[in-house]
């Protein structure tokens, strides 16, 4: 052999067991963990495709949509937007994105690789966007679509999607929503608001191992991609060959790519713990623990980065570092005493905040409690460290 085998990978797999309190992944339940061990399947047996049409079945519920074009896509949730804006953009069209973060951002890079002219809608980071502003640069692009981020994760800030569709639709428009970090956290109704595209990721809420994008496209947003003047960019990506795969337009099942089962069982068990609960209790849970979150925050003399409650994101709240301590200490603090993940902040928030995720199967009044209690004791450490 030219190359020796590596000694590293005689040694045995170690895992350490952390509580992942960062904006995601989240911990998954032990039922989820359970699933993925399940034998694997065939990308073609008849007994997974019974499993992705129970997954379709459940993302059509967390989506509040009936749209037929609801499936996975294999990836993460990057790849969740990838395929939105390759599916709906070619060379020419104009994409309008609102940016108040690093997501507004990848969007932007990502439609310009597939050929659009961009523009954009700017606000400050820790903000949002009003239908007024929205409807100002929708009526003076006129874009063929609007791309937004209902849970800024960068920030913590939370955005009102409801409305929007109208304004869109008034102007011949596509309104493409992320909701990564948003779903099950915040409510989504996908059909009642008119939303064309939406993604999220199986990570966060959802409660299953990353690597899934469920991915949804309402009747008029399918009826674009079927009449582009150019194929999709990416055949990967290509909902007119994916969705017969996951049997979307009522045709035979065709080979696309070779799906990893023990995901969809993962999936499928994240989405059966929601139905069990009810998406509205799901909800409520984590906005109770946000709240819980907040109240603890504030008897530790810390301050939320995002002001207006309103505004916040019960998922992943945003909290701006103290100007007397260093936040990689408190995070480094926090996983070496205790395994827990407390994250710094990402792309514009770099060094301006500490991230904490409510998420899934960790949306729990303990862990609020946990987190709060480990905050505060790496906070006093970092306090005391001297430079
Ligand atoms: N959008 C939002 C709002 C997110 O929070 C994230 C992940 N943090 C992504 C997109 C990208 O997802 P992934 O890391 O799974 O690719």
């Amino acid at each position: 052999m030219d190359v020796q085998p590596p000694q590293v990978l005689k040694t045995p797999l170690q895992v350490p067991r952390k509580t992942l309190m960062g904006p995601g992944p989240s911990n998954c339940s032990p039922r989820v963990m359970n699933a993925i061990g399940q034998p694997i399947l065939g990308h073609m047996h008849p007994e997974i495709f019974k499993i992705m049409d129970d997954i379709k079945e459940g993302i059509r519920y967390v989506f509040q949509t009936a749209n037929p074009l609801t499936l996975v896509v294999s990836t993460s949730g990057h790849g969740g937007m990838e395929a939105v804006l390759c599916n709906l953009l070619e060379p020419g069209d104009t994409a309008l994105i609102a940016i108040n973060g690093i997501w507004g951002q990848r969007a932007v890079s990502m439609a310009t690789r597939y050929g659009a002219r961009v523009v954009t809608l700017e606000t400050e980071v820790g903000n949002n966007f009003t239908l007024a502003q929205i409807e100002n640069a929708v009526h003076k692009h006129k874009p063929t679509l609007l791309f937004v981020t209902q849970g800024e994760s960068s920030s913590g800030v939370y955005q009102n999607v409801e409305g929007i569709g109208d304004i869109c639709h008034r102007y011949g428009c596509l309104l493409a929503v992320d909701t990564v970090a948003s779903l099950g956290g915040v409510p989504l109704f996908v059909d009642r608001w008119g939303i064309d595209a939406v993604y999220t990721g199986s990570q966060k809420v959802l409660g299953a191992p990353a690597g899934l994008a469920p991915i949804s496209f309402s009747p008029r947003a399918q009826e674009r991609i079927f009449a582009r003047k150019t194929p999709v960019k990416v055949l990967y990506w290509d909902m007119t060959v994916l969705g017969d795969y996951w049997d979307c337009f009522g045709r035979s099942r065709v080979y696309h790519h070779t799906i990893a089962s023990q995901l969809l069982y993962g999936l499928r068990e994240g989405l059966a713990l929601v139905v069990e609960e009810g998406l509205e209790n799901v909800i409520q849970r984590h906005q109770d623990c946000a709240q819980r979150f907040y109240q603890g925050l504030d008897k530790l003399g810390l301050q939320l980065f995002v002001e207006d409650e309103y505004k916040r994101l019960p998922t992943v709240t945003s909290i701006t570092v103290p100007d007397w301590v260093d936040w990689r200490d408190v995070v480094a603090y926090a996983m070496k005493n205790h395994f827990v993940e407390i994250s710094g902040g990402l792309g514009p928030t770099v060094n301006r905040v500490f991230r904490v995720g409510l998420m899934g199967y960790n949306a729990t009044q303990d862990n609020v409690d946990l987190v709060l209690r480990v905050l505060g004791e790496a906070l006093h450490y970092a306090q005391g460290v001297q430079r």
